[in-house]
């Protein structure tokens, strides 16, 4: 355990000051958050460093996205409406990359959170604007937990020509590898696992999302959709009509 001082040397004055009594836990790493405007960019800090995550923040998406290739963050807090580069472009390139650390959107908009879905960018998650930090704490907590995966239950699962493994958290179809995004992956997992079941939207939102289903059912469908359009033929995902999803083999 440190101070949070030595990691936000790089940070403005005047947001060092409002954690300088937190303690940082090391082991919980370093969340990047994007943010322009700085009154939210300072609650984010220090709602994240009260849970012992250490904070780095940028005001514009050029420099969020050089920290993030610095930093190894081992989460983001993107806002979509950022200076220089928008939030949604910082993003893909960092996919176009391979880095799918988990993103979680800000959107201030819904035509904001339509383009975040519709892209098909990988994010994990999204909150709108105005939401409460306690909230972008926990989405924050529930991507991480669903990056590093549920302890145990481990074994192989196979379902027609995909191959999903969730030690090593990837997915094969025939023998190619699919890069899944880990809200994708575990929505994948979540059906593979009791094969034939058929999910409710709102079932997977609250067992796979971690929430309730204010949220919006919406977002399992846009999900589903990307895993569907990343695995092709092979995809295990049926649509039960007017009920929700299940996974079968094709
Ligand atoms: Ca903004």
């Amino acid at each position: 355990m440190f101070e949070t001082q030595t990691l936000l040397e790089h940070s403005e004055p005047i947001r060092r000051r409002t954690v300088r009594n937190v303690m940082i836990d090391p082991n919980k790493g370093l969340v990047l958050v994007a943010e322009d405007e700085k009154s939210i960019a300072d609650l984010q800090r220090l709602y994240l460093s009260r849970e012992g995550f250490g904070v780095h923040v940028e005001g514009d998406g050029r420099s969020a996205l050089a920290a993030a290739r610095r930093l190894r963050p081992v989460a983001i807090v993107l806002d979509v409406g950022l200076p220089e580069l928008d939030g949604t472009e910082v993003c893909r390139l960092l996919r176009a990359e391979g880095d799918w650390t988990p993103v979680l959107f800000c959107t201030a908009r819904d035509d904001e959170v339509d383009r975040v879905l519709g892209l098909e960018l990988g994010a994990d998650d999204y909150v709108t604007k105005p939401f409460s930090p306690r909230e972008l704490v926990a989405r924050v907590k529930t991507v991480l937990r669903r990056a590093s995966g549920p302890p145990g239950d481990a074994a192989v699962l196979t379902l027609g020509e995909v191959r999903l493994d969730p030690a090593r958290r990837r997915v094969w179809a025939s023998d190619r590898e699919i890069p899944l995004t880990s809200t994708e992956f575990d929505l994948l997992a979540h059906l593979m696992r009791r094969p034939g079941r058929v999910y409710e939207r709102e079932q997977l939102l609250s067992e796979v999302w971690g929430y309730a289903a204010a949220a919006g059912t919406r977002t399992v469908d846009v999900h589903v959709a990307q895993v569907r359009a990343k695995l092709g033929d092979a995809s295990p995902i049926r649509t039960v009509r007017g009920v929700g999803y299940a996974a079968e083999a094709p």
